[in-house]
């Protein structure tokens, strides 16, 4: 069976990236979700085990010693981490899998997995960002000038990433960010070894 693809699919605060997900999630088979752990405190409605395992410092920390994070960083103020051994079984098992973290973690992967699709989603224009932040009424206009601030750093970064995809209409970007991923299973890269077998096949013929 073919290994199963590492994606990573970052955005500014409010760019509707945890919408497109549960969206992928809901209606395409081949994905499956990496639930990450934090030291953030859950928002109402969320619930420990679905959005985020919800650690102390403490538990976050004696998880870093113990190796138990693919990658792990520090975004406004709490820590947030990838756990290894779900990621590494669903992707043996052929699933695509999702992780929707921060560019510091995205660079950690692409680092030590060079194979991992990094996938960078945004609104239409930074206005757009703030009023969807705003319009959101879960946080402060205070943690929101933070992500505001956080994002103008996180815009030089983009260029590091694989592909960038625009979130206008919910459904086109839904389109795009699932054909972007289906498309590049049939990059040359990731089929090396169809090419050695058909080299080897056609030595073969020619021997
Ligand atoms: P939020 O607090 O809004 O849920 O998430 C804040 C940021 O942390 C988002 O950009 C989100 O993608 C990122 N994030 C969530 N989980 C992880 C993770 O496991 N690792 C890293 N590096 N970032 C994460």
């Amino acid at each position: 069976m073919q290994k199963g693809i590492l994606l990573i699919l970052s955005g500014f605060a409010g760019s509707g990236k945890g919408t497109v997900v549960n969206e992928l999630l809901n209606r395409y088979d081949n994905y499956s979700l990496s639930v990450s752990a934090t030291t953030r405190s859950p928002r109402p409605g969320e619930q420990d085990g679905r959005e985020y395992f919800f650690k102390t410092v403490e538990q976050f920390e004696a998880m870093i010693e113990k190796g138990e994070f693919l990658e792990y960083a520090k975004y406004v103020d709490n820590y947030y981490g990838t756990p290894r051994e779900y990621v590494e079984h669903k992707l043996d098992e052929g699933k695509d899998v999702i992780l929707e973290i921060e560019q510091q973690g995205a660079l950690q992967i692409k680092e030590k997995c060079p194979e991992a699709l990094l996938l960078f989603i945004m609104p239409p224009s930074v206005r757009e960002i703030y009023n969807r932040l705003k319009g959101r009424g879960t946080e402060t206009e205070e943690v929101i000038m933070k992500r505001m601030t956080q994002g103008a750093r996180e815009a030089r970064v983009i260029e590091r990433y694989d592909y960038l995809i625009i979130n206008d209409d919910l459904d086109k970007c839904i389109e795009d960010v699932h054909n972007t991923i289906q498309c590049s299973k049939f990059s040359t890269d990731r089929n090396k070894d169809i090419i050695s077998r058909t080299i080897e096949e056609f030595d073969g013929f020619t021997a």
